[in-house]
């Protein structure tokens, strides 16, 4: 091969890397316009199983609430998400039993040995939610497939921070639901100050039982027993 077709080859690359950069910042785009996407009252309205499962919280069941001494902030029970729309019809944060076990036994560490509490953004995540999730965001990168499931949708995810007693959230560097590298847990370009207070919160997770992942810090799973996906869905009719 002759110089000038390794100059074509060289430069045919790096158009192709140009393309690539250019369609990653475009995405990034479309999500921070979110709030131009379609209009989503109707799938909001569609797309829910009536028959649901309508049993009791049972023995397989526990919420965790704010008598426990949690902050329950179920961000998705609101629209101060990053989709901007309230998905649940009403706040309440279940898990399966030992996961949640395990997070009563570290908040009362917490409190304890800091004066610190849990504060909790998301917990079990019923599959017909995930679907109203997937609707609206239908990116692998965003929402797990409903087909695929989360470990939310198994009862045994948590998206998590810890706040002070003045209850400030410590300073993770970025939100929860922050779609961005500063969210990731190896991304080291942060502050002492953050890279300790996440490095607290991962090592008391896994202190108690739960894996975090690398691309978002608030998101841990319990690592012990497996279930199912479920659809369970708690009632609103509660207080
Ligand atoms: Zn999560």
């Amino acid at each position: 091969m002759n110089k000038a077709s390794y100059l074509e080859i060289s430069l045919f690359c790096i158009s192709v890397l140009f393309f690539l950069q250019s369609c990653r910042l475009d995405s990034q785009k479309a999500l921070q316009n979110l709030t131009s996407i379609k209009d989503t009252s109707t799938i909001l309205k569609q797309n829910i199983n009536p028959d649901f499962e309508k049993e009791p919280l049972s023995t397989e069941w526990e919420e965790l609430t704010k008598d426990q001494g949690f902050i329950i902030d179920i961000r998705y029970a609101t629209n101060n998400n990053f989709m901007k729309k309230k998905i649940y019809d009403c706040s309440r944060c279940l898990m399966r039993k030992e996961a949640a076990r395990a997070l009563v036994l570290l908040n009362e560490e917490l409190v304890r040995k800091y004066n610190y509490r849990l504060k909790l953004f998301d917990c079990y995540r019923p599959k017909d939610f995930q679907q109203r999730l997937w609707d609206i965001m239908p990116d692998i990168n965003y929402v797990a497939h409903p087909s695929k499931g989360s470990m939310h949708n198994r009862g045994v995810a948590i998206d998590i921070t810890i706040v002070d007693s003045l209850n400030r959230e410590l300073d993770m560097g970025t939100e929860f639901d922050f779609f961005g590298k500063q969210a990731h847990y190896d991304y080291t370009n942060l502050s002492k100050e953050v890279l300790a207070n996440r490095k607290f919160l991962r090592a008391k997770m896994e202190q108690y039982g739960f894996a975090g992942i690398r691309t978002e810090w608030w998101h841990f799973s319990h690592k012990g027993k497996t279930y199912p996906i479920s659809n369970y869905r708690w009632s609103c009719d509660k207080k």
